[in-house]
């Protein structure tokens, strides 16, 4: 049955923090400026529970009965449009998976609207009494209850709910520092109360991340990752106009070592994984450091949507670079050049 739910699923969400990046994702298409992750786990891992409030743009009447369906996105037209998406979603696939292995619940008001309008959703499909009026706040509050109550194999293999949860506050800390002027947060709740746009228990729990304030990408960095990281970072561009490539990447000098490389990689705005990447700009500080010790490097680069192959895998994590070689050469080249000018 699992496979079977895997298989509808489009695998698209395959853990906590894939989901978390979804309903990130969505919150950020809607121009949210502050978005508040909170996660509740209980039961030793067996009911985990989550929240994603933001004060976005809100989702219309119109689009609820649907939102949860394959291929219900609001953010494509026409088939060009799917080429050339700069939003982060742009298949409907999310939500649609989420609902196959999770009960989901969505709060939303549409910024001018004096109401907000409430949904559930079993298996893709509008739970019936739904959508109903409640009070709420500009913005839009998505519940994801009992992810993989169905799965019982899915959730045997989730590793302990603290590193669960640890790999949430990971994927929110990394999208806070490309979206540095935003404001996150996230938190683990020992019981999640549903429903109530912006809600979510709150009385004396610990925020574990909390960017507000944070005015640029290295404040983030800071509170994220600690002030060690931030005080070494320098800034590099990164333009290759004969390809259309531009961005800018933090790195690390080299007596920053620390004991894993962290690597946060940014292309066209998705958080990518891209080994070759990785693995050049491990080569550059191989030198540098001293054994079992790394770098940290932060890349956001961005770059002709139809340069970036993103569906080689489901989760859309992986990416391949049509210019990928160009890429890495001007890359290893200034963070090389860079190392080997603050030694002299
Ligand atoms: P996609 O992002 O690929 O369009 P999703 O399944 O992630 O597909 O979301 C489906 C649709 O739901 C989106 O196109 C959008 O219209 C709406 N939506 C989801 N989350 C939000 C949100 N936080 N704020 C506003 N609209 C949202
Ligand atoms: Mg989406």
């Amino acid at each position: 049955e699992d496979v079977v739910r895997s298989i509808a699923a489009g695998e698209a969400v395959v853990d906590l923090a894939g989901a978390v990046k979804e309903l990130l994702e969505n919150a950020l298409d809607a121009d949210a400026t502050s978005v508040n992750v909170s996660v509740c786990v209980r039961a030793a891992g067996m009911h985990i529970s989550l929240h994603v409030s933001d004060d976005g743009r809100g989702i219309a009447a119109y689009d609820l009965p649907l939102l949860c369906q394959r291929h219900a996105t609001s953010k494509i037209a026409s088939l060009q449009d799917l080429r050339t998406a700069h939003t982060y979603g742009f298949r409907g696939e999310a939500l649609a998976s989420i609902s196959q292995v999770a009960r989901v619940k969505v709060v939303s008001m549409v910024r001018e609207h004096t109401h907000a309008l409430e949904a559930a959703y079993h298996d893709g499909e509008l739970v019936a009494g739904f959508p109903k009026k409640v009070a709420g706040n500009p913005g839009t509050t998505i519940v994801v209850e009992d992810l993989f109550y169905n799965m019982p194999t899915r959730r045997r293999s989730m590793r302990p709910a603290s590193e669960e949860y640890r790999a949430v506050l990971d994927v929110v800390g990394k999208y806070a520092i490309r979206h540095h002027r935003k404001s996150f947060t996230c938190k683990k709740t020992g019981a999640v109360t549903s429903g109530g746009a912006g809600g979510g228990a709150s009385g004396g729990v610990l925020v574990d991340l909390r960017t507000t304030g944070c005015d640029d990408a290295r404040s983030v960095v800071r509170t994220v990752y600690g002030s060690s990281i931030a005080q070494e970072l320098t800034e590099l561009s990164v333009v290759l106009p004969e390809v259309h490539i531009s961005g800018s990447c933090l790195v690390s000098n080299a007596n920053y070592n620390a004991k894993r490389f962290v690597f946060v990689c940014f292309i066209n705005g998705r958080l990518v994984n891209c080994a070759p990447i990785k693995r050049a700009l491990l080569a550059v500080y191989g030198d540098l450091l001293p054994k079992g010790t790394y770098p940290f490097a932060y890349l956001d680069v961005s770059m002709p949507p139809e340069d970036v192959d993103a569906n080689i895998h489901p989760t859309k994590s992986e990416v391949q670079l049509l210019h990928l070689n160009a890429l890495l050469q001007s890359l290893s080249q200034k963070v090389s050049d860079r190392l080997k000018s603050a030694q002299t």
